[in-house]
């Protein structure tokens, strides 16, 4: 089957779509995304998700790809391979491919992780969680959505859940995507409001249903690790806490102390609930407020801290934001430096696709300045294992952190 029911059918062989000859270089680098300039004439009247093909302008054949004319991101390839069909069985086998390269990870110390990570498995617009008995997945651009049938039938049939849930919603795929919200069960068992799942000997209560992103960031997971060897006996700031996943890992490591900083009220409940599950030592303070004014007024109170752990949301979703996402990096490390004890550790992060490594490190560097301190990069951080990156896609890569002692 080559596209996924009977009205696009008619659509087979998929449609010939020309790429301008100035664009055509970012597909020859492999880099998954088209953008709707790079296409000549773009047609508007295409289903969302509609395999397509893309030719030069002399009519050679450059690749295959889903299409989406709501989307600045035209097309999102799926193979540069003239004999390759996008087809169900396309999409069955990369899945498989991508769970296949997790395989490893099933029996080391979580039984939480990244199945599939969208472009980054070949899978674009394509997320995949395993939590424990249940899986969660994401169809977050229009191809993925189109196929969203032959995923959940893949993924039943290769991870045997006890349920499969979708959380096809967020901001990014109604605004970027024009693609309405599908969040729930797709087989077998609803997941139980507050799944536990383990790692490295702690265990964490993630909401499937309305957490963010699936439920937890699992993206975290060797970062905490990190973090948690610089914590035993310190007084330890964990700011954007979330469920706790830092914070967790610091008292668990020995911290004395660890303030839980969060904007968000359910986030900190969890948090609270996590830490209390895994009776864990120290003491434990929670501040449901906006981390930029929050930092501030621990100042005035006088307050200081060894280890400071900054992992806030996405600032930049797209390099036209650039500018005011680095204002806000520096900023909050500028306050959470003001925080810190000499000989203290700061773990700061940023989640921004839009944003590279040297520029989140240069807005850094500034927030040091402006402190009158030198920091001394200890560990440089970014993903996991199971959440791997496409050297073509450097979007992919998108989270980095430092974790540096202020000298
Ligand atoms: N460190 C967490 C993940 C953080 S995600 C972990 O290890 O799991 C980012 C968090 O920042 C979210 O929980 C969100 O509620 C919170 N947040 C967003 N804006 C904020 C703000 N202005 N001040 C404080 N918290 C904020």
């Amino acid at each position: 089957m080559q596209q996924p029911n009977a009205i696009l059918a008619c659509f087979d062989p998929p449609p010939k779509l020309t790429v301008a000859r100035e664009r055509g270089d970012s597909i020859s680098r492999r880099h998954p995304w088209v953008f709707t300039q790079a296409l000549i004439r773009p047609p508007q009247n295409l289903p969302q998700g509609l395999t397509v093909e893309l030719v030069d302008g002399k009519g050679r054949f450059a690749g295959r790809g889903s299409y989406n004319c709501d989307s600045r991101i035209a097309v999102r390839m799926l193979s540069y391979d003239p004999d390759e069909l996008v087809t169900e069985e396309l999409w069955a086998r990369r899945i498989a491919e991508a769970v296949g390269r997790r395989a490893a990870l099933a029996t080391a110390d979580t039984d939480a992780y990244r199945l599939v990570f969208s472009e980054n498995d070949l899978l674009p617009g394509l997320i995949v969680d395993r939590y424990g008995d249940y899986v969660v997945f994401q169809a977050l651009s229009a191809g993925a959505s189109l196929w969203r049938d032959t995923i959940a039938r893949a993924l039943v049939a290769m991870c045997q859940p006890k349920g499969l849930f979708e959380r096809s919603d967020g901001d990014d795929r109604r605004q970027h995507e024009g693609l309405e919200p599908t969040v729930g069960t797709v087989y077998g068992e609803d997941p139980p409001d507050h799944l536990l799942i383990h790692q490295d000997g702690l265990s964490f209560a993630v909401d499937i249903r309305a957490g963010h992103k699936t439920g937890f960031y699992l993206d975290q997971r060797q970062n905490r690790r990190a973090v948690a060897a610089y914590c035993q006996g310190a007084e330890v700031l964990n700011g954007f806490s979330y469920s706790g996943g830092f914070g967790v890992y610091a008292a668990a490591a020995g911290a004395s102390s660890v303030v839980h900083l969060d904007s968000s009220g359910p986030a900190l409940e969890l948090c609270r609930d996590n830490v209390e599950r895994n009776g864990v030592g120290g003491e434990h303070e929670y501040l449901c407020d906006n981390a930029f004014g929050a930092l501030r007024a621990l100042r005035e109170a006088g307050r200081m801290f060894d280890v400071a752990v900054l992992d806030p949301p996405k600032f930049a979703s797209a390099k036209a934001h650039l500018d005011k996402a680095t204002r806000g990096y520096k900023e909050l490390n500028l306050s959470a430096l003001k925080l810190l004890r000499r000989g203290g550790v700061l773990a700061t992060f940023s989640c921004s696709g839009a944003m590279e490594r040297h520029l989140f490190y240069r807005a850094v560097a500034e927030a040091a300045k402006d402190a009158g301190r030198d920091l001394l990069v200890e560990a440089e951080l970014g993903h996991p294992s199971d959440h791997p990156t496409l050297l073509s896609f450097p979007e992919g890569s998108y989270l980095k952190g430092l974790i540096a002692r202020v000298v």
